[in-house]
């Protein structure tokens, strides 16, 4: 076959629609990449475990026999997990002229749109993030003129992306003359480095300093320590923020917490609005699978009762919450079974906590990872932002480690689970922690009673 991955998957793609519902093919089957055509596969990169199963049991079959007819020849479709976004920076980066344009990008290198998910409408307000939603709204209202820059903070999976893309849809939309800039903090110091090596500075300059309206900069606590990048985002934040350019950007901290960044730009991250997100709670997590549920248009529907079991027993994050609608609704159908509480315990099973009697009793009276963080800190006199960073100064190692070990004996969680809540940290990270912890506390007996306290007061407030 003398076709591309990229042709092969633009064809089958463009079968596809006629045969499928639209908003399938865009929740499903547009954010998915072709990676490589071998003899008889076509591998496709998915976002997530969930779309990739999605994908396999329900799209694969149909792309499969689609091959078939437009090919001649039968090929495997497999789906697969792409890479972490935040490890392909490149692919991270937008710039939309107009919104027909938007179609016909005006790509550089491997760049991606906007994410089509991401607008105000599907993105629920609730306690944890009103702030941060009113800010947003308010920049994209009057973008260069209200908070500038809006500075969004908070832990992984919380919505800081989706908010932040939100903004830029609705300058689009308004707008569809606006130069829209977003990218990765990765995509920005990738390109500082190649424009220094390509002796294209200039262009650089140019690109980034006058020809945008607005800056979107996520993840920017991957400035940390990055001397040469900083200086430079230093320069095009002054020229943008004083030609009235609206700038927003997006970390896992809050600026004076980002370790090794430059006094002047924690300062200039400040001037504008700093906001930050925080876990839902229980009301708002149900809101949010109703959104997600309604939003992809799922064949199934979710019961009420389902929900709010969901929503009770996964605390972790917002994307985790998603991953869970996804995953209960491809068991049931490929189960062929009702969706149900029932089901959603199967479903689920590993990411329900097991914590014997009535589950929702149980959820009710136990403390949340929060709230272990929010003690935890105050007894060691650190932040619970801080126990949620990536920096490893032993001030905050320790607690953290505590945080940690305690997360795991009163709640329960899993390690991926505590590694996600502790800052995206990996598993065995969260074993080294656990392990350390009980350590110190054999050896160490006043250590081991100033873990204790912290236990009681959970048990005592929760
Ligand atoms: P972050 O950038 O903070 O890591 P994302 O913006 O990528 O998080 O959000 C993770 C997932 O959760 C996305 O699919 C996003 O749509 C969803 N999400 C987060 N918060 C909300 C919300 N308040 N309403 C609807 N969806 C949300
Ligand atoms: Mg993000």
């Amino acid at each position: 076959m003398e076709l591309s991955a990229q042709q092969a998957w633009t064809s089958l793609l463009e079968a596809a629609r006629s045969e499928l519902p639209e908003p399938t093919v865009r929740t499903w089957l547009d954010p998915a990449e072709p990676v490589e055509l071998k003899e008889g596969q076509l591998l496709v990169g998915a976002p997530d475990q969930f779309a990739v199963e999605w994908n396999q049991s329900k799209h694969a079959p149909l792309l499969s026999r689609i091959a078939v007819e437009r090919f001649g020849t039968p090929l495997e479709i497999v789906f697969q997990v792409q890479e972490e976004r935040s490890q392909r920076p490149q692919m991270d980066f937008f710039v939309a002229t107009t919104s027909e344009d938007a179609s016909s990008k005006q790509r550089r290198h491997n760049t991606r749109p906007l994410n089509e998910r991401y607008h105000f409408r599907n993105f629920v307000v609730g306690k944890s993030n009103e702030l941060a939603g009113a800010a947003a709204h308010a920049v994209a209202e009057a973008p260069g003129k209200t908070y500038n820059p809006l500075f969004i903070y908070g832990q992984t999976g919380l919505g800081k992306t989706h908010l932040m893309q939100a903004v830029a849809h609705a300058v689009v939309e308004r707008d569809p003359n606006a130069r829209v800039v977003y990218m990765g903090a990765e995509q920005f110091i990738n390109e500082v480095i190649e424009s220094i090596h390509s002796r294209t500075m200039a262009e650089f300059r140019k690109r980034y300093r006058s020809d945008v309206d607005i800056f979107l900069v996520d993840d920017v606590h991957f400035l940390e320590g990055k001397e040469m990048t900083q200086e430079e985002f230093f320069h095009t934040f002054n020229a943008l923020h004083e030609a009235g350019k609206q700038i927003v950007l997006t970390s896992d901290r809050a600026p004076k917490e980002i370790p090794g960044l430059e006094r002047r730009l924690v300062s200039r991250f400040e001037w504008g609005m700093v906001a930050d997100i925080g876990q839902p709670d229980l009301e708002h997590r149900i809101a949010i699978l109703r959104k997600k549920a309604e939003q992809d248009h799922l064949e199934l529907t979710i019961p009420d009762d389902v929900l709010r079991f969901i929503a009770e027993h996964v605390r972790s994050s917002v994307r985790e919450l998603e991953g869970c609608i996804i995953k209960l609704l491809l068991f049931a159908s490929l189960k062929h079974r009702e969706v149900s509480i029932e089901l959603a315990r199967d479903a689920l099973a590993d990411k329900i906590r097991q914590i014997g009697g009535d589950a929702s009793a149980a959820a009710q009276s136990l403390p949340s990872v929060d709230r272990v963080q929010e003690v935890v800190a105050r007894r060691w006199g650190v932040t619970p932002e801080g126990l949620r960073s990536k920096a490893r100064t032993r001030t905050l190692t320790v607690p953290r480690q505590v945080a940690m070990f305690l997360a795991r004996e009163l709640l329960g969680m899993q390690l991926v689970e505590i590694g996600q809540a502790f800052g995206g940290r990996d598993h065995s990270t969260v074993i080294h922690s656990l392990d350390k912890v009980q350590k110190e506390m054999t050896r160490d007996r006043k250590f081991r009673d100033r873990v204790d306290l912290a236990r009681r007061e959970l048990a005592v407030t929760s």
